[in-house]
Parts: structure tokens; sequence; C-alpha cells
């Protein structure tokens, strides 16, 4: 770390032991992994930092790591950042007291917000110096901003960033304003977070008992704290029973606990049966039906139990029942009906449970199931049992936590045998997913077939036996397979991208957007890149409710972290702020001058993937944008096209 960036004296007179963190201290470090792309370094550099934080204020660990990653809370908790850019230029232009309109004008020259809101203040000629800014202060300060709800919540918001806007010096405005954006831009991953935190404690205790903190034990902590995470993600919980506790002993303190939901475990594409006995040779694998709906992580303790859940809303007197999204979201006010009769469906002796599985529309007569647009019509937030219109089933899949034991590392077959012990199937109401052992092609063939058949989007393979079919929570895994109905058209997988702007319609589309202009997300240069201009797929009333849906998140200029065309001809008539996620489909996958995606890994000479005859499926409410399908993953679908991959490897298409 020395040797990478330098010496450990913290040169910040304000920071004084015991007392608080002052955010100028966060934002020079900050600044100092700005002005690097290098991992490393800025793995240094944020250990670094988090080891004075536990030298001199080690009760503020937890806010300062909270802040390096801009979150506020647990996803679960649904405290969100992502302020929109006009209320932010409201409180730049009245605690700096320039005109919306010089700001508008300046925006257009310097585009990031952050750069605008630290110029303009530091503009500004300052009679008092203020006091410093702690990042206990701006903690409090961003989470007031982000919880305000309810009637003159706009002018609350405006007038709490003003107050810190007024306090702020030197670079703080600019992180400040990023952090209320919602993106820091500074490359600092939450892995990489993770991995200096770990650096930074071990360091720390070896330091206290004299010692030095050798290579061998930088990974082991980091390996505790990886894992630990990985099956409770909870810096709530995790963070302050390190500092408690040591890292070392973190694996006897924080164990997976039900009421913090896990990040969900995901499949890559297949395009074939044969693609997937490929893969699993001899292995055993399971063929499940892969039902269209939402996926939901029910979390439940009863109300009987004496299993101890410290740090988690369950409260052992009260049991705890909760339904997670797949972005770690708070689902149980969307189906309450579904909490109201889980009591129904788990056996005698079944304590406590974390069980993974989609929830799926169905007839509520027949029980046969209906597609996910029926699903998509029910509202989404405190919803009423005596009003629901559209009935769900719940089809179960794995049992990942059972009477306070976690099963995450047992085998597949292990976790399904405990599972169908753990309940009882209640028709139209629950029932274990549909699976076959089998491992002949004509058998996965009309598996397949019978899937589709039955509203389902194909099958899900997944390794049984062994330590390959354990589950690897927020992995994207090759354990897992899916195979969709829309590959064997010879569409390909789908994809998930987020629309950056929009083009006016024309003929009987002029009063609603004609074509949007969507883009992947690339995670490690935090850009979006266009991918394709869309124009199909949309009926009338969809583009009616789009058009509604995208007018507040107007942006009068394409944020700086947009990779885009910037020839003139190419631009949308409005640039939107990044918030809506939509699943497309395409006929293929070609390069294009035009576009960006992944254009720094398959193409020279600067040429991205652009995606052919794109056409809208629907919303995907339930992914955020940086969930996005990733620059990497548009790579890997442009290379195993046959097209490219085979004897055509040498040139793409141009549009
Ligand atoms: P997709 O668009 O395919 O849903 P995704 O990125 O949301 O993509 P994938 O990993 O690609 O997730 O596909 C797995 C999804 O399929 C799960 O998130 C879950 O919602 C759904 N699903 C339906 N049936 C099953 C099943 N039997 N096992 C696992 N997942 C299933």
């Amino acid at each position: 770390i020395k040797q990478l960036v330098g010496s450990k004296k913290h040169p910040y007179p304000d920071w004084k032991e015991g007392g608080s963190v002052p955010y100028a201290a966060l934002c020079k470090t900050f600044e100092l992994i700005d002005q690097t792309r290098k991992r490393l370094e800025i793995t240094a550099h944020t250990s670094l930092f988090l080891q004075q934080v536990l030298r001199l204020s080690p009760k503020e660990f937890l806010t300062v790591v909270h802040l390096m990653l801009n979150r506020l809370a647990a996803d679960y908790m649904g405290v969100e950042l992502g302020i929109g850019e006009s209320l932010i230029m409201k409180a730049i232009s009245e605690s700096t007291g320039r005109s919306m309109d010089k700001l508008k004008s300046m925006q257009s020259e310097v585009g990031d917000l952050g750069l605008l809101a630290y110029q303009s203040r530091n503009a500004q000629p300052t009679l008092f110096k203020p006091l410093p800014l702690t990042v206990d202060k701006i903690f409090q300060g961003l989470y007031k901003v982000a919880t305000t709800k309810g009637d003159g919540a706009m002018g609350l918001k405006v007038a709490e960033i003003k107050k810190l806007l007024a306090a702020c010096q030197g670079e703080e405005a600019k992180f400040l304003v990023r952090g209320l954006e919602g993106k820091l831009r500074l490359g600092l991953a939450e892995a990489t977070v993770l991995q200096a935190t770990a650096q930074a404690m071990i360091t720390h205790e070896k330091t206290k008992e004299g010692k030095i903190a050798k290579a061998s034990d930088l990974v082991a902590a980091e390996d505790v704290l990886k894992e630990v995470f990985s099956g409770l993600p909870s810096y709530e919980v995790v963070i302050p029973a390190m500092v408690e506790h040591g890292i070392m002993n973190l694996r006897d303190h924080c164990t997976m606990q039900p009421g913090v939901p896990l990040k969900p475990m995901l499949a890559k594409p297949t395009k074939s049966i044969s693609e997937v006995l490929d893969r699993f040779e001899d292995k055993k694998f399971t063929c499940e039906f892969k039902y269209d709906g939402e996926r939901a992580q029910i979390h439940y303790v009863s109300k009987t139990t004496t299993e101890k859940y410290a740090s988690t809303s369950a409260d052992p007197k009260k049991g705890l029942a909760a339904i997670f999204s797949r972005n770690s979201e708070d689902l149980s006010t969307k189906y309450p009906d579904i909490l109201a009769v889980l009591d129904q469906w788990v056996a005698e002796g079944t304590t406590s449970f974390i069980l993974d599985c989609e929830t799926t529309a169905v007839d509520k007569d027949t029980a046969k199931l209906l597609p996910f647009q029926t699903l998509q019509t029910r509202k989404r937030k405190d919803v009423a049992v005596e009003d629901v219109t559209v009935k769900v089933c719940v089809y179960a899949f794995d049992l990942l936590f059972l009477n306070g034991e976690a099963l995450v590392h047992k085998s597949l077959t292990e976790r399904r045998l405990a599972m169908r012990k753990a309940f009882n199937e209640v028709k139209g109401e629950f029932a274990y997913a549909r699976f076959s052992n089998t491992d002949q092609v004509d058998e996965i063939q009309s598996l397949l077939e019978e899937s589709v058949k039955s509203q389902c989007e194909g099958l899900m393979v997944k390794m049984l036996d062994g330590e390959e079919s354990y589950y690897t929570p927020s992995k994207r895994s090759h354990n897992w397979l899916k195979i969709k109905k829309d590959y064997l058209a010879g569409t390909g997988d789908s994809l998930d991208l987020v629309v950056l702007g929009a083009y006016h319609g024309k003929g009987k589309r002029t009063s609603v957007y004609g074509a949007f202009l969507l883009a992947c997300y690339n995670p490690s240069s935090e850009q979006y890149e266009t991918i394709c201009n869309i124009g199909t797929g949309f009926s009338d009333e969809v583009l009616a409710n789009l058009h509604k849906q995208l007018e507040p998140h107007i942006i009068a200029k394409p944020k700086p972290y947009y990779s885009h065309s910037t020839v003139a001809k190419d631009q949308p008539d409005v640039w939107f702020e990044p918030q809506v996620v939509w699943e497309v489909l395409c006929a293929d996958l070609t390069l294009s001058p035009r576009y960006k995606a992944a254009a720094d890994s398959v193409d020279a000479n600067g040429k991205g993937v652009s995606l052919r005859f794109p056409r809208y499926i629907r919303d995907r409410d339930d992914k955020k944008p940086d969930a996005a399908t990733t620059a990497r993953q548009v790579a890997e679908m442009y290379r195993a096209q046959d097209s490219v991959s085979g004897s055509a490897k040498k040139g793409g298409v141009d549009d």
C-alpha cells in the first residue's frame, strides 16, 4: 500500500482522535481515487483511508463505508439517492444566487452537475468560513433528502441541499452533488470497498498487536468478509460485528438470517439442448420449468420459535413473514395475499426459512398459468388483500435456509429434499417447480415444449450434486443454464437495456415519442453505452404511457457518463436520466460506428455492438439501470454468434 500510494500520515488538523471524520478528508480520498483507473491503487487509497477511520473514529466506520458506496441503508430498507437534476439545479441556484438560466448555460459547457456546483460554490465570496462538514452531518443530510416525503417534500429537500451546499468548501460540493445524483463515478465498485474494508481491518488489528499484516493475512481476511457478506449482505449488521469481534471471528457472529435478503443466483444463457449436454457432460443435472413471473425470496420466522435473529427485523416473539425482489426490495406490500396464506403451506416442524421462488399469475378458477403481462397489471405497492384482482401462485425452486441453518453449501439434491419436506402444496397457491432429472435429448425437448405450452419461458437446467450445485448468491453461474423458447426461434437471449433518449413521433405518433435510444451498462467504466434505436413492439397505449412515464426524467444534456455518438444526426430529440429498463429482443448483433456498446472490447476501430431489428418486449421495473445487461455480456453475445465465431470471423457487418 505504501508503495502504491505513499505515507500513512493524515493531513487533517480538524480530525481529532475520537472526533468525527471531516468530510474534506473523505473528499480528498475521493480525489485521489478519481485520478486513477488502476484497481490496485483505488483499493490502496480506500484501504488507507479506512485504516485512519478505524484508528481515529471507529464509531463512524459504517457511515464512511456507506458514503463510499453512496448508500444510506441496505437495499431492502428502500432508502435511495438519485435526486432529479432539476431539483439539484434549483438548490444550487438558490444557494449560490446564480439564476437558473445562467446555470443551464454553464451546464451545457461543463456537463457534470457536480462540477457545476463546485464552480458556482467556489465563485461565491464568503464572509465567514463555514464550520467544517463531517461525514456524519453529510450522511444525516443525505438521509433527510432521500426520505422526506409527502406535501411540500420538494421544498424541504431543496432547503436541506441548500444547507449542505452552503457549508461546502473546496471539492466537497462536487462530491456532495454527485452523491445526491446517485453516482459518484469514481470507479469505486462495491467489491473494491469490501476488499479494502477487509484489508484495513486486518491491518489495523495486526498493528494493534504490534505485528505487520502479511499478504496471506489480507487474503484470509478478504475471504472471510466476502463469504460472510454474500450470506448476510447488510453493512449495518456485518460492519459493527466486525469492529466488535475482529474480522477473523466474523463467521461465528454473522450468519444468514431471515429478514436480510440475499442477492439471487442467476443463470447463463444457452442456445441449444446440445450446448447443455456439452456443459454438463457426465454430471447429474435437472431441468426445471422456467416460470414467467417475478423472482421472489420469501423469508419466514414462526411466532413460536426460540431461534434468535438478533439483528434483523424478526422479533422472535412476533415472527416474520416478508417477500423480497431480485433487487432486494421489500415486496411485502405488493403480495399481502401471499403472506396471508403462508402459514397454510408451512409444514409442521418448519420454524424458519428462506425460499427462492417465482410468483406467477394464475387463473383463479382453473389455476392455469397466465402470461407475465397479466402479473404486470398488479399494483406494485400498498395492495389490500380484498382488492387483489390478479391471483398469483408461488412456484418454489430452492431453499436457502431452514430451521436456523443455512443450506447454501448443501447440494441441490439435498436442498430440494429438505424443501419438499418443509412445505405442503396447495393448488393454485403454492407448488414446487416442475422438473425432470433426465439427460435424454428427446425427453428434454418434450419437457421444453410442454413448458412453453404452459406459459413458461423455457427451462432452467441446474447441476444437482457436489460443490458445483451449491447456491452461489449474486453469481450468474455456469451451473445454472437457461434455455428460453426465444433461443430456439433463433433470436437469442433478450437484453435488458436502459432508455437514454427519445425521438418525437411522426404521423399518428406526433403527440408521443416514436422511437428511443437504448444503452447497456459498463460497470468497470460506470458508463451507459448506446446500443440501438428502437421503435418496434409498442402498442399505441404503451407509447402513450411511456411518454407520461419518461417526461419527468428529461434532462437538458446527456450525462457525462453516457458513451454515445457525437455526430449531429445521431442525437435524439430529448435525453433522459437513466431510470427506465426495458427487455428487448433482436434478430442479431452487428457492429456499427453509431453505437458504443462494448466498443472497447470488440472492435479496434471504435465501432460498438448494435442490435438489428430490436423489438420491445416489456418494462423491467424489477431491475435498476446498473443491473442492465452489461457491455461484457453484449460482447459475449456478439462473439457467440455463428457468423462471428465461425468462418465469417474477420469482419462484422455495418448497419
Ligand atoms: P430473465 O430475463 O431470463 O429473467 P434475469 O437476468 O432476470 O433474466 P436469469 O438468471 O437470466 O435472470 O433467469 C433466471 C430467472 O428466471 C430468475 O431470476 C427467476 O426469476 C426466473 N425463474 C423461473 N423459474 C425458475 C426456476 N425454476 N429456477 C430459477 N429461476 C427461475
